[in-house]
């Protein structure tokens, strides 16, 4: 249950109202050095430069620096830079780290964007640019609340601003290990989620876990004429279909035996919305039971997202000697996800029909996450986000991953850690015209400047 506004912990009014105000005194400025953010296109993906993203981290140092924060570092531990800052609170106060990510995606194709992505522009209230929202928001949302407090936020403060997150974070694991003491909190607030909807806030409590696997099918030493050995020899994409099918049952509920199932919240969610919001055609029915917070967000997922056969143009009258397929697990909260991997794997293998060769092999594994959501931190939050949006938040699930949530979560086990975010459903983060709805921006700069005066009072 969610605590009332006025529930575990006193803020005066006049005290809300000063930040309220504080923080809108700081919204222009924030505007400002965000779009500042997004002309720089830190994308960190390999294959684009990466002299961009060391310029983003500078200019990330330089608004810590600009914000009071002491010890302000670049980090490099072998992958693009992340950025610390420190800011001493009084004695005895609750230590808090600050996340987000001064990287973005690859823009994508530019003629899919209704302006330039790394130009910002605002139309009908919303800034669009790439990293508008993800996540360049959320370093500006920390900045927002540390100002907003003058430089002297009633907590001890780390913020730190990781290079690599939309490339799977490689040296992340490393850059924790590396300043392990220096990043240590008793809360972590983690700015790279979403809001339910316009207007209602949200924190997120629960994630799936990522596997994405390879299976290949080999049924012959060397491809064969369809029409001589066809009807006796079996070709390996007929194979592969065949093994596939047995991911899902006839409702199209994940059918391998032994991956974990969870039940999520109810949250408002329709079937018209979610056929909208996805574009499901008509007539196309929803696959799984149970309820779709469930199916989303508690539930595993199984997905082909890959498939190497002939192309239809170059196919001949052949038996395809061998196929392969990539697969995109989403493992639920609550299971390890090298373990859902091995039972995936073991799935496939144990299913391959009429004795053909199946062989899988992992790619990548990212852990699924559920926090802990009682505590005084968690009420903190609830009741921050209360006071800046006029309206309780919900706990929600998000289906997909953020695997360096996971990383936090085994570092530090005893933090509580809050996933907060600066999304609603319209942004299109990683897709062409991202957006920031800049009505809930400042609202959600007046939570986070809130909770960390709540946070303040938990202090001894
Ligand atoms: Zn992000």
């Amino acid at each position: 249950m969610t605590s009332s506004t006025t529930g575990t912990s006193d803020l005066p009014a006049a005290r809300l109202a000063e930040l309220r105000a504080a923080v809108a005194r700081e919204m222009p400025g924030v505007r400002r050095d965000l779009e500042a953010l997004v002309r720089i296109p830190s994308v960190s993906e390999e294959a684009f430069d990466q002299a961009h993203v060391a310029a983003s981290a500078h200019a990330v140092a330089e608004l810590l620096r600009g914000a009071g924060m002491q010890d302000v570092e670049v980090l490099d531990e072998g992958g693009a830079p992340a950025v610390v800052g420190r800011l001493p609170g009084p004695d005895g106060a609750p230590q808090v780290l600050l996340y987000a990510h001064h990287d973005v995606q690859p823009p994508g194709e530019e003629s899919d964007w209704t302006s330039a992505p790394f130009e910002p522009v605002e139309r009908e209230g919303r800034l669009y640019g790439r990293g508008a929202a993800d996540d360049k928001a959320g370093v500006m949302a920390h900045l927002a609340a540390i100002r907003a407090h003058d430089g002297q936020p009633p907590v001890g403060l780390t913020i730190f601003v990781e290079g690599e997150e939309e490339s799977g974070s490689p040296s992340l694991g490393r850059i924790l290990a590396a300043h392990r003491d220096k990043l240590a909190a008793d809360v972590l607030v983690l700015a790279d989620s979403t809001n339910w909807k316009i207007g209602v806030p949200a924190l997120t409590t629960s994630l799936r876990g990522l596997v994405e696997a390879y299976v290949e099918v080999r049924t012959l030493d060397h491809s064969v004429h369809s029409g001589m050995y066809g009807g006796a020899a079996i070709d390996a994409v007929t194979a592969m279909i065949r093994l596939l099918a047995t991911l899902h049952d006839d409702a199209g509920n994940v059918a391998v035996q032994g991956l974990v199932s969870g039940e999520a919240a109810e949250l408002d969610l329709t079937e018209e919305q979610l056929r909208a919001d996805a574009g499901v055609l008509d007539g196309v029915q929803l696959i799984g039971e149970g309820s779709l917070t469930s199916r989303l967000w508690t539930k595993p997922a199984l997905t082909v997202v890959g498939f190497d056969a002939t192309s239809t143009a170059k196919a001949s009258n052949t038996l395809a000697a061998k196929a392969k397929a990539k697969i995109s697990m989403r493992v639920a909260p609550g299971q390890d996800a090298n373990e859902a991997y091995e039972i995936l794997a073991e799935h496939l293998r144990s299913h391959a029909p009429w004795g053909v060769k199946v062989d899988v092999v992992v790619r990548e594994t990212g852990q699924p996450f559920a926090a802990d959501v009682d505590g005084p931190a968690y009420d903190a939050a609830r009741a921050a986000f209360a006071d800046a949006w006029g309206v309780q938040p919900v706990d929600m699930g998000i289906g997909g991953s953020i695997p360096f949530i996971a990383d936090f979560a085994a570092l530090y086990p005893d933090a509580a850690i809050l996933v907060t975010g600066v999304e609603d459903p319209d942004t299109r983060a990683h897709g062409a015209d991202e957006s920031l709805h800049l009505g809930e921006f400042e609202r959600v700069c007046v939570a986070e400047a809130v909770l960390l005066e709540r946070l303040g009072q938990l202090g001894s």
